[in-house]
């Protein structure tokens, strides 16, 4: 099936391009063609030796390239009754995502080429969106002993992480950023001290003083992307931070950036959109690892993504069952259910300013390209389709019985969003679509 996608504006950060409307041509899977109207008329589409095109009226709609997530966990294999590869690529279809990159801390851990070649086995018989492995940087995630990262390169990992857990081992990390920068793997780093967050389960603050929880301290997170700035410069090789919730954090990133050293960093929605206030009624569903921070931190978020500190937003999507979170606050698992969020609470950077739309797309798509090396992130002809059709209008209601996703994990529950993913095409196939469209 060939595809011409008519009159919508189209963003795409790759080329610098935020203009409409125009017609894109989809064929043999690749784009083939954008340009202001393609064919003058539908007849003259028809009589073109196009064979199998379908034509599709996007006016009013916005198509970026495919979304890529670079920090899902997809549970699989080990943790099925949370999400699977298969329920966790339906969830990222319908929040715009075409391709994402898999944490893995699975059961077993993703520290072997086994591990890795079931991962995409799996993902390639689901066939729905492109999944990349990432591996683990130690045996087990236990911070002990480096895993074999040639091995694992060969067997279709894509980069590198023990996130859920920090390298605690600062001899350890250093000599991972030497040996994966010698393969050219990115390594993931999940920045927390666990000696200052030991036994916190919120963000240590007047909040948690309140509730009477243990805290986690800011400088949990704030010391360890110190480390990591400092190991990466001194071996001259890159790291990229996840999910950043400080304040500190982003200064450090900021600062770090100015001097050359080679840090890439993401967000994930929540930081953006919630504070550690969220927690007052002790809902389980804003336990997040790093915790909900202060309005003081959500404000240096925002001003991070609008000044390019924080090169992404990645969703942290970490769905869990009702088993993990209906229990006692000290006890839930961390995580939020984010794929089906994301987007839109990106969306309202947009709207409150914050971003334009080009540069929440890059968060979203081109950059997360660029730092993983993974194809997509781009609309250029003769890449790929993978595109998503997104209706800016649309209202919709956060409602997590209606979640792909088997984690229905979200502090979103019942939010009004503005803003939808409408149609997700991968390699020129739509895998996704919705209302009228
Ligand atoms: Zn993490």
């Amino acid at each position: 099936m060939n595809y011409l996608l008519k009159g919508a504006r189209v963003v795409d950060p790759s080329q610098e391009l935020d203009s409409g409307p125009l017609d894109i041509l989809v064929e043999n899977g690749r784009i083939a063609r954008i340009e202001e109207k393609i064919f003058k008329t539908i007849a003259a589409a028809r009589r073109s030796k196009i064979a199998d095109l379908t034509l599709l009226d996007l006016k009013g709609m916005v198509i970026t390239p495919g979304l890529i997530d670079m920090h899902t966990h997809l549970r699989e294999p080990g943790f099925e009754y949370k999400e699977t590869i298969e329920s966790g690529s339906q969830a990222a279809l319908a929040g715009g995502f075409t391709s994402l990159a898999c944490m893995p801390n699975t059961k077993p851990v993703n520290d072997n080429r086994a591990v890795t070649e079931f991962i995409k086995r799996k993902s390639l018989e689901c066939g729905l969106v492109h999944i990349y492995p990432i591996a683990a940087i130690t045996k087990g995630s236990e911070g002990k002993q480096l895993a074999e990262f040639g091995d694992l390169k060969d067997a279709g990992a894509i980069a590198l992480s023990d996130d859920g857990k920090p390298v605690m081992d600062a001899g350890i990390m250093r000599r991972a950023l030497e040996y994966a920068a010698s393969l050219g793997m990115p390594v993931i780093s999940h920045c927390e001290d666990l000696h200052l967050s030991e036994g916190g389960t919120m963000h240590e603050g007047i909040a948690a003083t309140r509730l009477g929880l243990a805290g986690i301290p800011g400088i949990a997170e704030d010391v360890m992307v110190s480390r990591d700035i400092i190991l990466a410069d001194f071996t001259q090789t890159a790291v990229h931070i996840a999910h950043v919730s400080t304040k500190e954090a982003v200064a450090l990133v900021r600062d770090a950036k100015k001097r050359g050293i080679k840090v890439t960093a993401e967000t994930a929605p929540h930081y953006f959109s919630l504070t550690d206030e969220f927690l007052a009624e002790y809902d389980t569903n804003g336990k997040v690892n790093p915790p909900l921070r202060t309005h003081d931190d959500v404000r240096a978020i925002k001003e991070g993504l609008r000044d390019g500190t924080i090169d992404v937003i990645a969703s942290d999507h970490a769905p869990h069952g009702r088993t993990d979170k209906e229990v006692e606050f000290d006890y839930a698992a961390f995580g939020i259910s984010g794929l089906e969020t994301s987007l839109a609470l990106g969306l309202r950077l947009v709207e409150e300013g914050i971003l334009t739309i080009g540069q929440l797309i890059a968060g979203m798509a081109t950059e997360p390209a660029r730092i993983l090396q993974i194809p997509g992130g781009t609309l250029k002809v003769g890449s790929a389709a993978d595109l998503t059709v997104i209706d800016l209008g649309k209202v919709w209601r956060v409602a997590p019985s209606a979640f792909r996703s088997r984690g229905r994990n979200t502090p979103f529950s019942g939010w009004e969003m503005r803003g939808k993913a409408v149609l997700t095409m991968v390699g020129g196939e739509i895998r996704y679509r919705e209302g009228a469209i």
